[in-house]
């Protein structure tokens, strides 16, 4: 009982076991194979989209849809400011200058603003290489709300999927929206290849070239020929066997995390001022519930998430504030942002509880145990 609970662990049972030594034995110890091949197949069904490239990592996968889609030292890209470092690494690796934009309450970007954004900087003349959504904490964008207004302006969208794969918008998959979009497989995601990514597309061309520039830009020449700087970044077979093993398993996965959040929310019902990202903007049965997210209003609430984290974690109990914005960041402290406090709020005031899909019931009731008393506490 003492074992440490935490955040989102991978959860990985003999399914993988029998797909990694598949594929340990087959000889393909290679960043290529059969499982590969499988993989991509098999995500690219899953997700909707007729194409799929495994990469090293999601971040890979950003970095190539972004230089697909043109993004260079002389264009901006238009990107969340609420998410990971990751989704503004991949724009700085191209040159680009990012241009953050605000939440609204379920953390997603602000999908007026955004547009809004985007019509400003074109109307200063600057090139908008891509806007790049984020499906943030498991749960898609409003793409309904954005429509065809990209279409309309010329910019092309790139989906940051890497939280979501799993999830769907009015029946339709995450990774499905953008002319291409990045999973994760890191290690605390909803799946993992223990690290890993996928770009997604229905554009051929377009993973092609993203293909040929993951494999160093080797040109079909009988030697090794190079007419541009390529990367390193293709997925090695023995991970893409373990993917294969976790993506069997992936809805049972994502049921393990709602009924973990369904568990939270039935015992905190009752305190004022705790509020459930996502769950309490309605839609939640959309969501791939990759991470739980709670948000304490300190005109209700006593403590706050730092306290409340400290406690937890005396307790051998994982959790973590919300991703810190970008536009507060100090390596983006110079970058241009269009803020309206929803992210800085819901940094201030949030808090992911553990998570994973491993976990059991005692260990919620556990970190429930530490968790509401703390909450229970009145403002004064
Ligand atoms: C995890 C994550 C990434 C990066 O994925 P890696 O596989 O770790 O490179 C990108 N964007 C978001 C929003 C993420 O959460």
């Amino acid at each position: 009982m003492s074992d440490r609970i935490f955040l989102s662990r991978a959860h990985v049972t003999d399914v993988e076991e029998k797909y990694v030594l598949e594929a340990l034995r087959s000889g393909w110890v290679a960043p290529l194979g059969p499982m590969v091949d499988r993989f991509e197949r098999e995500i690219a069904e899953r997700c909707g989209v007729s194409g799929a490239l495994a990469l090293s990592s999601g971040t890979a996968a950003l970095h190539l849809a972004l230089l697909d889609a043109g993004a260079g030292p002389d264009s901006v890209v238009v990107l969340p400011t609420m998410t990971f470092a990751a989704s503004a690494n991949a724009v700085a690796y191209t040159g680009a200058a990012p241009v953050f934009v605000d939440a609204t309450d379920d953390a997603n970007v602000d999908i007026d603003l955004l547009v809004e954004t985007v019509r400003t900087l074109q109307g200063e003349g600057r090139t908008v290489a891509a806007v790049m959504t984020v499906d943030l904490f498991g749960r898609a964008c409003d793409y309904t709300a954005l429509g065809t207004q990209l279409d309309a302006l010329d910019v092309p969208l790139i989906e940051d999927a890497a939280e979501a794969l799993g999830a769907t918008h009015h029946g339709r998959p995450a990774g499905s929206f953008g002319r291409a979009a990045a999973l994760s497989f890191n290690g605390n995601k909803i799946m993992t290849t223990s690290g890993g990514g996928m770009l997604l597309s229905n554009d051929t061309d377009l993973l092609d070239r993203a293909r040929y520039l993951s494999t160093q830009a080797r040109q079909p020449a009988p030697w090794y020929e190079h007419t541009e700087i390529g990367y390193n970044y293709r997925m090695s077979n023995i991970l893409a066997a373990l993917g294969i093993g976790q993506l069997e398993r992936l809805d049972s996965m994502i049921a393990r995390r709602r009924d973990i959040r369904d568990l939270y929310a039935g015992a905190l019902a009752d305190i004022d001022g705790v509020s459930f990202l996502g769950r309490d903007q309605g839609g939640d049965a959309e969501d791939n519930h990759w991470l739980t997210c709670i948000t304490l209003d300190p005109k209700l609430i006593a403590t706050d998430p730092t306290t409340v984290m400290a406690a937890l974690d005396a307790a051998g109990i994982e959790a973590r504030h919300l991703w810190k914005p970008m536009h507060l960041q100090p390596i983006h402290a110079s970058a241009r942002a269009a803020t309206t406090g929803t992210a800085e709020r819901l940094f201030r005031t949030g808090l992911t509880l553990p998570s994973g899909s491993e976990l059991t019931d005692p260990q919620i009731d556990r970190v429930l145990g530490t968790l509401a008393p703390l909450l229970q506490g009145q403002a004064t």
